[in-house]
């Protein structure tokens, strides 16, 4: 079913069948997709929660080809939209109003991988894995690491600012890129693929269409950073008692393993109740059950990451912030331990409607957080079944509820979307956080913008939307 979300009405002609034979010829027949069925992956996204419709999907090979569909699209102000992987979660990669999609998978390539200056240039339709995978080939390290690795482009996690687990130690998808191949509205190429960790030679235009969900220009390529592969990484599951404990033993894991602290996790006990009911294969990693879990993971450049895991987790039971603990004895229980992690969203899925959130907080501020939310949440809707987890070492909580186990309908309870989204965001920003901190506005959180924030921020944000996309052409609809 759809969202209870408004989407906007489309100020753009519909396109006549001699634009769809231009555009079509510019990638060749095959490549431009008019087929009901061959078009309707690109229609929906994988939580089947927005559906779009779009007469046509352009399939382009290269930068020219995509400059070339931009300066047909300016010419006749035919709206588009970006599409890498499809995993977003806001809605951004979808056409709620016809436009053309224009899907960038086949623009895959590796262009070069520089030993030397520790970077790779990448086309940006290239899937996340293969460029981890490229990395490692290459002795080196592409820490970029998200459930969806495996279909998300480098165009898409770029254009979201995608964070993930590594983001603790690493930072965000902005903090991984040197340069950016840019196709702007008009159809000009924005050629900034620098491999300089130093250029101050002006305004920092790379920066802008990070994060910009695709309503800025269309992002061809990339160059980004590679980093030192670790010696040694260990993996713990920790069993305690509460988000305050756990913030305790972020503490003690950081005075410890400082940097090398790449992961740290926490799960509410629902998460690994249901992980382990619908995960096929998964299996509760402690012996009992504890009201709250951490993840954690050390990836050091010498080889002591299960030294420091060790000394972690004793400096943690003897101050009383741990109850129980397991350490990774193979590769595959390393594995095991994120597969779990990985498995919530499915098996939520699996539990009926789901209201999403993910919002940031100061770290210090996530107990209160949670406490709070729990309470405003349940009293709106009796029942109600709060799944909190994520990346609690950068502030960021995928908060989010489970429909009621009887009484409500998936459709009742869907419908209480933006009502259950007005308290919990209130809180957050109570608390000087963010209402997206990691998955962008989309479609799903532009209407809250406005409210959350500053003035002056959106207007510039205007301004600089109307200086690169003067037409609205460029993911209308999107983010404001
Ligand atoms: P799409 O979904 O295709 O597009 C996303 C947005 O980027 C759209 O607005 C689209 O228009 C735009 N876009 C795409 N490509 C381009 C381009 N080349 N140029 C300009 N604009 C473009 N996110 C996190 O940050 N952290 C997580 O831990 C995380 N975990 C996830 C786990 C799962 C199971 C799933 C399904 C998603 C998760 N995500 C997470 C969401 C994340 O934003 C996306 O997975 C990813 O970054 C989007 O990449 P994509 O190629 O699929 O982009």
């Amino acid at each position: 079913m759809d969202l209870p979300i408004a989407t906007s009405k489309s100020a753009h002609p519909p396109l006549s069948p001699d634009l769809i034979a231009r555009l079509a010829a510019i990638v060749g027949d095959k490549y431009a997709v008019t087929d009901a069925d061959e078009r309707a992956p690109y229609l929906t996204e994988a939580r089947n929660l927005f559906h779009g419709r779009s007469p046509l999907v352009l399939r382009p090979a290269s930068t020219a080809e995509v400059s070339a569909i931009c300066r047909i699209a300016s010419e006749h102000r035919i709206a588009l939209v970006p599409q890498g992987g499809n995993t977003g979660l806001v809605g951004g990669q979808t056409p709620h109003n016809g436009e053309v999609v224009v899907s960038m998978r086949r623009m895959d390539r590796i262009r070069e991988v520089d030993i030397a200056s520790n970077t790779m240039t990448v086309e940006a339709g290239a899937i996340l894995q293969t460029i981890q995978r490229r990395a490692d080939e290459a002795g080196r390290f592409f820490p970029l690491s998200l459930g969806a690795e495996g279909s998300c482009t480098i165009g898409g996690n770029l254009s979201t600012n995608a964070g993930g687990t590594g983001a603790l130690a690493y930072g965000v998808a902005r903090d991984m890129a040197l340069g950016l191949e840019v196709v702007l509205a008009d159809g000009r190429t924005l050629n900034g693929l620098s491999k300089l960790k130093k250029d101050n030679t002006g305004y920092d235009l790379r920066n802008l269409f990070i994060g910009a969900e695709g309503t800025l220009g269309i992002i061809t390529a990339a160059v980004v950073k590679l980093f030192p592969k670790p010696r040694s990484v260990q993996t713990a599951f920790v069993g305690l008692r509460s988000p305050a404990d756990a913030l305790r033993l972020l503490a003690i894991s950081q005075a410890e393993a400082a940097g090398s602290l790449t992961s740290f996790e926490l799960l509410a006990d629902i998460c690994v109740d249901i992980c382990v009911r619908h995960g096929s294969g998964i299996r509760d990693p402690l012996t009992r059950r504890y009201p709250w879990y951490v993840l954690m993971e050390v990836s050091s450049s010498r080889d002591d990451a299960t030294a420091t895991v060790e000394t972690i987790l004793e400096r943690g039971i003897k101050s009383g912030c741990i109850d129980d603990a397991a350490i990774a004895a193979s590769l595959q229980q390393r594995a095991a331990f994120w597969k779990l992690r990985e498995t919530i969203p499915p098996a939520q899925k699996r539990e009926g409607g789901s209201i999403k959130h993910d919002i940031s907080v100061p770290v210090a501020a996530i107990p209160a957080f949670i406490t709070e939310a729990n309470a405003a949440v349940v009293k709106l809707i009796p029942d109600a079944r709060p799944v909190p987890f994520g990346h609690l070492g950068d502030g960021n909580i995928h908060y989010n509820v489970s429909q009621p186990v009887s009484g409500m309908t998936t459709q009742e309870f869907l419908a209480r979307w933006q009502e259950v989204n007005a308290v919990v965001f209130a809180i957050a920003l109570r608390m000087g956080g963010s209402i997206s901190a990691e998955h962008g506005i989309g479609v799903l959180k532009r209407d809250n913008l406005p409210g959350v924030k500053d003035k002056t921020a959106i207007e510039v944000m205007r301004g600089i939307k109307a200086l690169f996309d003067p037409l609205g052409i460029m993911n209308p609809g999107k983010v404001l």
